[in-house]
């Protein structure tokens, strides 16, 4: 159980980041959600965990590409809270575009969001979990943060940075009873993913299957899609005690993808 436990996600108004809050809410953890969207939208999901899991919940606007606010969220989760006890960098943004043809402020936007900002909140919650002497701090890299394609090469950097981040900040961590870890998914159904097919069914005249299978599932063996709700079991498992002794891990969850 995670009763009297705060989590902060970070990206938690869509896709895997809000499976992981709801996820971490029904161990009893009262949650720090963040992300952008429809106003009402947060709302709904905000009022719906506390409602479904009889847990608090707070939303957080900050943006990920803004140093100031993100140490602002931790501090407001603190604040109302008393502690972050679990920090989930999990916003993140893709752009694929050649290098020479990249955008140089996408370059500098996925950077931040997608590294940067895992750092910065890392900074501001690290203090208060060294003073409880428990934490529990996990970053959603990417199948790309251990292979890459080509025309992702933020995205990539990116990925393969925050494994690094998690590496170190464990190593520094692990005698104050807090692990880093960080997770890989591969190509996970999220509604971001869902709205893809029917443009694509039409611009390359294929079935629903044949974009599933050929398209997007091509590098995934298993040739299925991660669930939102398996990435938000395996968050859940790293918070537990049987997950005391894994940090400085990337753990995939790719159907296979990366045993290639
Ligand atoms: P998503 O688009 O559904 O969610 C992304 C979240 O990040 C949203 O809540 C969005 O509002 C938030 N966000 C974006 N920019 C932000 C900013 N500047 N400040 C604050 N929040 C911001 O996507 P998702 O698929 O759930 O992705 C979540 C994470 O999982 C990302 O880090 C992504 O790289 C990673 N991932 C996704 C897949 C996949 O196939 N969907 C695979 C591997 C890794």
């Amino acid at each position: 159980s995670l009763k009297s436990k705060t989590a902060l996600v970070t990206g938690s108004t869509s896709g895997i980041g809000l499976a992981i809050a709801r996820a971490f809410a029904a161990q009893g953890a009262d949650v720090v959600l963040n992300g952008f969207g429809k106003a009402e939208e947060i709302e709904r999901n905000r009022a719906a965990i506390e409602q479904e899991f009889g847990v608090r919940a707070i939303y957080s606007a900050a943006d990920m590409t803004k140093p100031a606010e993100i140490e602002a969220m931790v501090q407001e989760a603190q604040a109302r809270f008393g502690s972050v006890d679990i920090l989930v960098n999990n916003a993140g943004i893709q752009f694929v575009s050649p290098v020479e043809e990249f955008p140089a402020d996408k370059w500098e936007q996925i950077i931040a969001i997608n590294l940067s900002s895992a750092f910065y909140a890392m900074k501001a919650a690290i203090p208060g979990m060294k003073t409880r002497g428990w934490g529990r701090i996990i970053n959603t890299a990417s199948a790309h943060s251990l292979v890459a394609s080509p025309f992702k090469s933020a995205y990539v950097a990116a990925k393969h940075g925050i494994s690094g981040l998690t590496k170190s900040a464990a190593l520094e961590l692990a005698p104050h009873k807090i692990t880093v870890n960080c997770i890989s998914p591969g190509y996970v159904w999220t509604p971001l993913v869902e709205a893809q097919i029917p443009d694509t069914m039409k611009a390359r005249g294929l079935t629903k299957e044949q974009v599933i299978e050929d398209v997007m599932l091509k590098a995934q063996p298993t040739k299925e899609f991660v669930t939102v709700d398996q990435v938000a079991a395996l968050a859940v498992f790293l918070c537990s005690d049987a997950a005391s002794q894994m940090t400085g891990s990337n753990l995939t969850m790719d159907g296979g993808w990366t045993a290639q």
